[in-house]
């Protein structure tokens, strides 16, 4: 069992980082369609804020660097989605514990402890159009692949193909939670801004994680 150290994942928070500038136009574009037209920036603030901390002294453990990660993500993302990721955040720094390293069946608890965080902090359930449609199945999907003997590379691949398609299925949801909601059935046929930014997430993880 390869360890997942704590210079790959430092990668990976870099990498999610990259893939939110990149798509931050994209992400806004869904947001104004079903809500106040700022997810992409609002990420792409703190995320461009969580890049300067790992420029200006970078966390030496995986608890660290969530740790640090969430805290700048609360106090500069504002909106829903700031808390929501910052507690993600936090909450995967206190399943990582203090070592300086993660093997696949803890990196997968920590991912699991992020779902957990966000389903605390924003009582979502499956089918409310909201990041967790994305996550929880991807969340699934790493541990049942880990379960099943895969490799990370590989349990990591079906994780992005369960948030991809957990997306997807957004579409046609009718939003339960958060701004989208106020719209009521007029929310169905827009594909859930937070879902798409979670996912990325897991894409940055396969792309830096898999080796
Ligand atoms: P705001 O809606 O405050 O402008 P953002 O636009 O940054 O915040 O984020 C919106 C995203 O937050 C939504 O697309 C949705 O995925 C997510 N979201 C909103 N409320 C909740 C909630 N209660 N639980 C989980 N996710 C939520
Ligand atoms: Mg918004
Ligand atoms: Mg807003």
């Amino acid at each position: 069992v390869t360890a997942v150290e704590n210079a790959a994942l430092t990668a990976w928070i870099r990498e999610f980082a990259r893939l939110i500038a990149e798509a931050k136009e994209r992400l806004t574009e869904l947001d104004s369609a079903i809500g106040d037209a700022d997810h992409g920036s609002n990420l792409d603030r703190g995320l461009t804020a969580v890049v300067a901390m790992l420029d200006a002294e970078a966390p030496d453990t995986p608890g660290q660097l969530f740790k640090r990660t969430g805290m700048t993500l609360v106090s500069t993302v504002g909106g829903a989605s700031g808390p929501l990721y910052g507690t993600a955040f936090l909450r995967m720094a206190a399943a990582a514990g203090a070592g300086s390293s993660l093997d696949p069946p803890e990196f997968a608890q920590v991912l699991r402890a992020a779902l957990e965080g966000v389903v605390a902090r924003g009582k979502a359930v499956a089918g409310d159009k909201t990041m967790y449609d994305a996550l929880a199945p991807a969340v699934d999907a790493l541990d049942a692949a880990l379960a099943a003997g895969k490799s990370l590379g590989d349990a990591l691949a079906a994780a992005v193909k369960a948030a991809e398609e957990g997306t997807a299925a957004t579409i046609p949801m009718v939003a339960r939670k958060g701004r989208a909601s106020y719209l009521g059935e007029r929310s169905a046929g827009h594909q859930d801004p937070g879902a798409t930014s979670m996912t990325m997430l897991f894409t940055a993880a396969a792309t830096t994680l898999s080796g």
